[in-house]
């Protein structure tokens, strides 16, 4: 069975320690790799190797460093198929959701920060006739960088190119949960000659390897997308230190639907928001608050379409749902339902395991569940379930839709439904969200802000934000 390598100082290492802990494959339930069990040690020679690149790396030309980004977006298109049947594999994601969102999304982001980084400039203050102020835009250092398992190579992509375009060096560590593609990208980085040190990743769990980096004296800056609770985990390890922070937190997003909606557009849509990789996305709309009106046709018409998701192997084209990323999150995920109907959630579709035959018997799949009658400001409609599991709410009054839509500790995403647009502008300015979609859902243009507000982050990533993030501005006052 494959050993997975970490990635330090351009060569493919075994952990310090040789240990190696199991990677299961969740559609079957199956041990089929070994991730490095790798410790504080391996975090070390990781951050020499990116301590001395970095000088090297901050001062290459930006153009050369862009090839350098351009040509590893390239090698990801190449192997794109590679990619996504290991995304697929690893993470029980359907592989055609890893084909046409993940590792394209891959590609894009390295492709983005290669070209977005040619275009980055600075500002000028100019003190009419007496000074001049410019702002130096310098990279930090070394960047750690930690990402989760729910889009596995796309987030991880996410934060390590833009950190490589600025001219800071990294160490980054995936999700133990799904490192394959994490290890595919360092042969990658190797077939684009990216030089030795620049870019690390090394593999393990979080509160070894993960911790190792946020306390790392070295390391100036961490960007972290993850769950709220380690969020503070590090931010409690990282704020003394004075740290950048950068935190992607979770979300419980409401998806809140007018009775003046374009109905059919917002029906398929409501299902991907619903659905998409198991319900495993931050952005997912959990809560689904619908105007009374129009309540029992969107019942029927959402259990009805819901129903007929197909669940099952991940590998095959026709399967809408594939397999929980573990058995720990399957779990989890279970005993939110089995809450929700102790807090009066009564369950109109799904609402179990679901057991896939022959050699997908011991995966970890869950039916695609919705549940009703659950009062807004219950757990189960507070706290984040992260699966495929939504509860269905009326309302009666716009008022009332957005009181129960910002209740949450949380303000990642929200999805509004409405053909009125003064509705949908006053909306949009009084949800306590990072990002609101508007008849929409997941459409994302890499050059806006992304990040949430409340528990749901601190920071933003995407566009001229992530490079902001990366560099530190230096103001340089010149008097005449
Ligand atoms: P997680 O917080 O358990 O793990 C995320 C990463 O942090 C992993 O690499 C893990 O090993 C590492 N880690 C764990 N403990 C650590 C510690 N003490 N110190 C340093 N690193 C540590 O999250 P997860 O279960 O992998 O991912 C699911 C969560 O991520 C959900 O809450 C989801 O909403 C959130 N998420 C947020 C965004 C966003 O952009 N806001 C995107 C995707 C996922």
């Amino acid at each position: 069975m494959q050993h997975i390598k970490n990635y330090i100082n351009g060569q493919l290492l075994d952990p310090i320690s040789k240990k190696y802990l199991d990677n299961f494959c969740p559609s079957t339930g199956k041990v089929y790799s070994y991730i490095p069990d790798s410790d504080a040690q391996d975090v070390e020679i990781a951050y020499q190797a990116a301590n001395q690149a970095f000088i090297g790396w901050s001062n290459t030309p930006k153009e050369k460093r862009a090839n350098y980004l351009i040509e590893i977006s390239r090698l990801i298109e190449k192997h794109l198929d590679k990619l996504a049947l290991a995304e697929s594999i690893d993470n029980g994601k359907p592989l055609k959701l890893a084909k046409t969102i993940d590792i394209p999304r891959a590609a894009d982001n390295f492709h983005f920060y290669g070209t977005g980084i040619l275009h980055y400039a600075s500002h000028a203050h100019s003190m009419e006739n007496s000074a001049i102020n410019y702002t130096l835009r310098q990279p930090i250092g070394v960047a750690g960088c930690i990402s989760p398992w729910n889009l596995p190579l796309y987030l991880f992509s996410w934060k390590i190119a833009p950190a490589l375009a600025a001219g800071c060096t990294v160490v980054a560590k995936p999700s133990e949960v799904t490192p394959m593609t994490a290890f595919l990208l360092s042969e990658i980085c190797i077939e684009a000659g990216l030089p030795p040190g620049v870019l690390n990743i090394v593999h393990g769990l979080g509160n070894k390897v993960g911790e190792a980096i946020v306390s790392h004296p070295g390391i100036p800056l961490i960007s972290f997308t993850g769950g709220t609770s380690t969020g503070k985990t590090i931010a409690s390890i990282a704020a003394p230190m004075f740290k950048k922070l950068s935190l992607e937190l979770g979300g419980k997003n409401p998806n809140i639907i007018f009775a003046d909606c374009d109905y059919e557009k917002m029906l398929s849509s409501t299902m991907r928001s619903s659905f998409s990789n198991q319900g495993q996305i931050c952005l997912c709309g959990s809560r689904i608050f619908i105007e009374r009106s129009i309540y029992e046709k969107f019942k029927l018409d959402f259990i009805s379409k819901t129903k007929a998701l197909l669940v099952g192997n991940p590998i095959e084209d026709k399967t809408n749902i594939g397999a929980i990323v573990s058995k720990e999150h399957q779990q989890k995920i279970l005993s939110y339902i089995e809450l929700a109907k102790t807090e009066g959630g009564k369950i109109i579709c799904g609402g179990k395991a679901k057991i896939v035959d022959g050699d997908f018997e011991g995966g970890y799949f869950i039916e695609p569940t919705i549940i009703e009658g659950l009062k807004y400001n219950c757990r189960s409609n507070q706290e984040e379930i992260f699966g495929p599991v939504v509860s269905i709410t009326p309302f009666d009054s716009e008022e009332e839709a957005l009181m129960m839509a910002n209740s949450t500790i949380y303000g990642l995403a929200g999805i509004v439904w409405t053909e009125n647009l003064t509705r949908a502008h006053r909306l949009a300015n009084n949800l306590k969200a990072g990002i609101v979609w508007i008849n929409c859902w997941l459409l994302r243009d890499l050059r806006t802000p992304f990040g949430g507000v409340k528990a749901s982050g601190v920071g933003r990533e995407g566009g001229f934000e992530g490079l902001d993030f990366f560099t530190e501005p230096k103001n340089v006052c010149i008097k005449f």
